[in-house]
């Protein structure tokens, strides 16, 4: 995620306050040395407004003006929580708390609920999705899959923007919400909700927020403990604040205006939570005396994704897009973005782990490259690919890095070794900080070489090598460092949850991406129907998935990919298009009507084919083009999950239990034997779907979604045995 070379893991702490300001322009300088009063930056994406707060921030600290424990950061994602909290150790301003909004308030929840409320908190649930179908049935209101989703959709924004059951329809008609039932059923499923919830002794996501609201409120003597604890607030991608934040920021912040917030309308993807920007672009408004900065260089990108960039910008409508700023990049040229179309999503992710493995082969560090989707039920495919070639990938926050079982078992090996001073026997002949470490790892698990394969043996040694890379820098800036300093090191990392960089590419969902970094970034799935997807119907949600779309480009420093497939699983029919966002900057595509696109007729990217196949031929790989129906039912499948089964999911299933038994056993030896996760052999889908067709030979087998010509070769002739009950078991099981 961040720049990943040796020198810059560790690089040199500024040794003052004036030399915190040295990696800053101008006009970052103007932000960080504004340290009271309130202050507000709008810029666009990599011109460097994070890198202005925790600059600010540590000049503060550093030139004492700043008390670290005083001092309040917020984002919105735990992983640019973990960033900033290690871009802040770096410039010496260690002890500031960088949270989300969510845990900073689940803390002082945590911690104020015994005085305020009494007894413990409540435990909080991780989904609402079976609450809300418990109050349809209270209800006896029928909901289908999308209708669940939807009203789910509609409590968390009555939640986020404090709307009571009693007040959502009103509410849902003023800001011409499309309710996806009748508002008085939506009001009535929302109450059910919160009743039963309240019955389970169950608190959600969004209840973590009021409550802390509600008792801030409530509760001056509580207020004013945590007012006198934070006396500074910073906001990162301020555009996102809901009117729940923006609340409970304001009662943190009490009568004071010590609040500095950063943000970029063009950047609002949240808006379907209750997000709104306009408390960034109201901002001097509401505080007349504010400092504001604008900030236009981009020292991210290379000018040709800052020119597609400015492009997907320049088609925008609505406020956000009003008060756009163009990007001028700061960086040399380098490759044009490539567009590239496939057949079919497997053929489009068996394409992007090709692409990667030869990105990898040229030197970018896999820590370095970051496939992004626009839903997280994009994700297995994927990992499927990545796995099938063998290249390591983190789904994993890297803040947890530290809660890791090998990390937490390096951890204490490590300590053990420290405290006999190098007199371990396990250190024998490791005279350098770099060999005590490789020596202590390998009892652990560490080898000189990755394990084969990419399941959870090879995560484990991707977690013990990133300590052992981090030893190696750490002896390099200090080259008289012990083992107990690199021990206390691990320490203070883990308090501050600053993971060291893990090798492995990054599959995220282009929400969770917003704020991050890579080198190569595959924006992926970008056909109509996903980019925008179905589901965003009025032209504020159109707007809003060009944002996402906007953000998913803007996280690439030097290589950008950006692909879509026809159809969506092999023998589809091929009858998606490209995302119209493309329109008028993909080659070959001219602009939509009544719309500008930016930069003219300059060729703005490569489009290529080598992996895919240009639009209008036949799939060459394969040939049906009947689309995929339910074998069940006959209706038409779109979901891809379905498509995998060949059947509804609702619809029976008529699956040979012992057989999906068997199949399952020798899936997990399988795994256990090339240290792979099960998922990686075949998904719990594709074994199901082999136990309901319980193929005869290679031809049925192969006609399965998620076989495969690769995993055909590899695990052919055992399915089939087992399918015709040839391989032994089937006489153990009927024992
Ligand atoms: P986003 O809108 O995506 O959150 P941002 O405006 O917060 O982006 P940063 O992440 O702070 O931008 O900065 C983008 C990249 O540019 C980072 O790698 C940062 O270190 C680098 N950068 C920012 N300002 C400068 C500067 N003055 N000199 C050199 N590099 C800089
Ligand atoms: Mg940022």
């Amino acid at each position: 995620m961040t720049a990943a070379t040796h020198s810059t893991l560790f690089p040199q702490v500024p040794d003052s306050a004036d030399a915190v300001l040295e990696g800053l322009d101008p006009e970052q300088r103007a932000v960080a040395t504004a340290l009271h009063g309130p202050v507000c930056v709008l810029a666009g994406a990599g011109t460097g407004k994070t890198r202005a707060i925790t600059h600010r921030i540590a000049y503060g600290v550093r030139a004492g003006i700043l008390q670290p424990s005083s001092v309040l950061a917020v984002t919105f994602t735990n992983r640019a929580a973990g960033e900033m909290r290690g871009r802040l150790r770096q410039l010496g301003a260690a002890g500031v708390q960088a949270r989300t909004f969510h845990s900073a308030a689940l803390r002082q929840l945590q911690y104020f609920w015994p005085k305020a409320v009494g007894g413990s908190l409540p435990r909080i649930i991780d989904r609402k999705i079976p609450i809300v179908a418990d109050a349809a049935a209270a209800c006896r209101i029928r909901l289908d899959r999308n209708e669940l989703r939807d009203i789910t959709a509609e409590i968390e924004w009555s939640k986020v923007t404090q709307t009571v059951p009693a007040d959502y329809a009103a509410a849902a008609a003023k800001t011409g919400r499309e309710s996806p039932r009748d508002p008085a059923e939506t009001a009535q499923l929302y109450a059910t909700y919160e009743d039963l919830k309240r019955e389970r002794a169950l608190i959600d996501f969004e209840d973590v927020l009021l409550l802390t609201v509600g008792i801030l409120q409530d509760r001056h003597d509580i207020a004013e403990e945590v007012r006198a604890q934070y006396q500074h607030f910073v906001v990162d991608e301020y555009q996102d604040v809901s009117p729940l934040q923006q609340r409970l920021l304001e009662l943190w912040l009490g009568d004071r205006d010590n609040l500095c917030v950063v943000g970029d309308a063009s950047q609002t993807i949240y808006s379907f939570t209750g997000a709104t920007p306009d408390h960034l672009l109201d901002f001097r408004i509401r505080h007349p005396g504010a400092t504001v900065v604008k900030l236009v260089r981009d020292y991210r990108s290379t000018p040709q994704i800052v020119h597609l960039a400015n492009g997907l910008l320049a088609q925008a409508r609505g406020r956000a897009a009003d008060h756009r700023l163009e990007l001028v990049s700061q960086r040399d040229p380098g490759p044009q973005p490539v567009h590239t179309e496939y057949a079919d999503e497997p053929a489009e992710a068996e394409g992007a782990a090709r692409r990667i493995r030869d990105l990898l082969t040229r030197g970018v560090p896999a820590a370095e490259i970051a496939i992004l989707f626009r839903t997280n039920s994009q994700s297995e495919i994927y990992e499927q690919a990545l796995a099938d070639a063998g290249i390591p990938y983190q789904l994993r926050g890297a803040e947890r890095f530290f809660d890791r079982p090998e990390v937490r078992k390096a951890g204490i090996a490590l300590r053990g070794a420290a405290r006999f001073g190098g007199n371990d026997s396990l250190l024998d002949g490791a005279v350098d900080l770099p060999s005590q470490v490789r020596a202590v790892l390998s009892g652990e698990g560490w080898t000189p070489t990755p394990p084969a394969g990419s399941g959870a043996v090879r995560e484990r040694w991707e977690s013990l090598a990133a300590l052992v890379n981090l030893a190696q820098d750490f002896a390099a800036a200090r080259p008289a460092a012990t083992l107990a300093d690199l021990v206390a090191e691990l320490d203070e990392r883990a308090g501050a949850q600053h993971a060291p960089t893990v090798q492995g590419v990054t599959l995220a969902s282009l929400h969770s991406a917003k704020g991050l970094e890579w080198d190569a970034v595959f924006v992926v799935g970008v056909a109509e129907g996903m980019m925008p997807i179905t589901y965003a119907r009025t032209d504020e949600q159109i707007e809003e998935e060009r944002r996402l779309l906007y953000v998913g480009v803007t996280r690439a420093r030097e290589h950008l990919h950006v692909s879509w497939s026809l159809s969506r699983a092999p023998g589809g029919r091929p009858n998606r298009r490209p995302s119209r966002f493309l329109d008028g900057l993909r080659p070959g595509s001219s602009a939509a009507p009544g719309r500008s696109p930016y930069g003219g007729t300059g060729r703005t990217s490569a489009i290529e084919h080598g992996y895919g196949i240009p639009a209008g031929s036949p799939a060459p790989r394969r040939t049906s083009r009947t689309p995929a129906r339910c074998r069940v039912c006959g209706r038409t499948l779109s979901d891809a999950g379905e498509m995998k089964l060949m059947r509804c999911d609702d619809c029976p299933s008529d699956m040979d239990e012992g057989l999906y038994e068997r199949l399952r056993a020798w899936r997990a030896e399988q795994a256990h034997r090339s240290g792979q996760p099960a998922f990686c052999v075949f998904t719990d889908r594709t074994l199901i779907a082999i136990a309901e067709a319980a193929p005869d030979d290679e031809g049925e087998l192969a006609r399965i979604p998620g076989v495969g010509v690769r995993k055909l070769h590899r695990y052919g002739a055992e399915v089939l045995a087992i399918c015709a009950g040839r391989d032994g078991h089937e006489q153990d099981n009927d024992d």
